[in-house]
């Protein structure tokens, strides 16, 4: 058992629905085989378990594990390539480097450098966007097993207007997919999901063994893309003819409690309506759908259906791992948006980030937030002395106002450590040098 001492910062009580911050100063967690089984003011804790080795986390601020509910695995070494719009990115930068995966020894380098971002970023969880080719799955896989990150992940399928390479068969992908699924599929903190690329790079005949797939792995997870950009939605409404983008997935069944869509950037309100009432989730991409210039996403309309919405990183097009950024990013959008904006204090920037992102990958009974009963994946930001941050922590008002400055001003480099289950991830798993404080209180 371990006590953690710090202050914790979360949101049980959903922030859009009139929730508050939850936000305890000199507070602990008593955490017990990857389970919080107490939680109180410091003093009173310790006095109830004098014998139990203390982590001493104060100085900063401790934060639920990051969800990320969209990022792509093989887009790493693309971050940054900035001017295109969708398309041409996808063709110039995204897809070239995508091909490239079918080099396990390339991809299994990747995989080091994806994981790495994630865990160092403060992320936990990740629905993450796997390769077109199953080695290169597995071996995402196999470095988040390591690592001890909850991935859902999957072979990415494609078959038409990509590349050559890119492509398969409906016969193939239902075969590959199911083979990974029993490889990894509920395995330790790996779950499956089925990942059409997007329909505009999937015939019907496709999508259609993509929901065998589903069928024949209970409780996969769906994701795909959707409404990204005006040019990819008139084609896929060429293509399907005359069908809404939602609806190409939805009449395969693969719109669900279990699904999650990326962008939804311009949605029709028909559309918002049938998400809401299939309970799909929709992943806000902010940093990717300003990069791109993919447009505003109109979170107002999103709410107003009852459509849940998390948030993702959406790597190699978003410019960077950190939920901290998506969440300022996510708030710049919706302030540009004036009167059609939802305006968006720090409490919703981390639920979006934490709360929600379990709630759209249905794992939110277990993770999410640092309340007793559920798996203490948590992070502890602290940043570096002396810098902009570690100044505005210092001379926050209250919680609330050092949270927002930790979104306006945190990176990755201010996320010290990085908790799976209780189970340090970062630094001491991720090769960066073993913090010598943390090392020091650990024992
Ligand atoms: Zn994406």
């Amino acid at each position: 058992m371990t006590l953690f001492r710090g202050t914790f910062l979360d949101t049980p009580d959903d922030p859009f629905t009139g929730g508050a911050l939850r936000a305890d100063s000199d507070h602990a967690l008593l955490v017990e085989d990857g389970v919080m089984t107490a939680r109180g003011p410091y003093a009173e804790l310790r006095g109830n378990h004098p014998g139990e080795e203390v982590l001493d986390l104060t100085g900063g601020l401790v934060l639920p594990g990051f969800v990320d509910a969209h990022v792509h695995f093989p887009q790493v070494r693309v971050i940054g390539a900035l001017g295109l719009p969708l398309l041409d990115w996808l063709e110039r930068c995204a897809l070239p480097e995508e091909a490239r995966m079918a080099q396990a020894s390339y991809a299994a380098a990747v995989a080091t450098d994806f994981v790495r971002g994630l865990a160092s970023a403060g992320t936990t969880s990740a629905l993450v966007f796997g390769a077109h080719f199953a080695p290169a799955v597995d071996a995402l896989f196999t470095e988040a097993a390591r690592v001890g990150l909850r991935v859902t992940s999957g072979l990415v399928v494609s078959d038409r207007l990509l590349r050559p390479e890119l492509h398969t068969t409906p016969e193939r992908a239902h075969a590959e997919s199911l083979a990974l699924a029993a490889r990894w599929h509920d395995i330790g903190r790996s779950r499956y999901a089925v990942i059409p690329r997007f329909s505009l790079s999937c015939s019907d005949d496709l999508l259609a063994a993509c929901a065998a797939v589903v069928d024949e792995v209970p409780g996969a997870m769906v994701t795909s893309h959707v409404n990204e950009n005006p040019r990819e939605i008139s084609t896929v409404g060429e293509l399907f003819e005359g069908s809404s983008y939602v609806e190409t997935y939805a009449r395969h069944r693969l719109v669900g409690p279990r699904t999650v869509l990326a962008h939804n950037v311009h949605p029709t309100d028909p559309e918002l309506r049938l998400l809401a009432d299939l309970h799909a989730g929709v992943a806000h991409c902010p940093t990717s759908n300003a990069a791109l210039g993919s447009g505003l996403f109109p979170m107002a309309r999103h709410l107003a259906h009852g459509v849940r919405v998390a948030l993702g990183s959406d790597v190699g097009a978003g410019t960077g791992f950190s939920l901290l950024k998506e969440g300022l990013q996510a708030y710049f959008g919706q302030q540009l948006l004036g009167e059609l904006g939802h305006p968006l204090t720090a409490a919703h920037l981390l639920h979006l980030a934490t709360a929600a992102g379990a709630e759209a990958l249905g794992t939110a009974t277990q993770v999410g937030d640092l309340s007793v009963g559920k798996r203490f994946d948590a992070q502890w930001l602290c940043p570096a002395e002396g810098s902009a941050l570690e100044v505005g922590l210092a001379h926050a008002e209250d919680p609330a106002e050092a949270l927002a400055r930790a979104f306006a001003l945190g990176t990755p480099a201010d996320v010290r450590a990085v908790w799976v289950d209780g189970d340090l991830v970062s630094p001491a798993q991720t090769d960066r040098e073993p913090d010598e404080q943390l090392a020091a209180v650990a024992g």
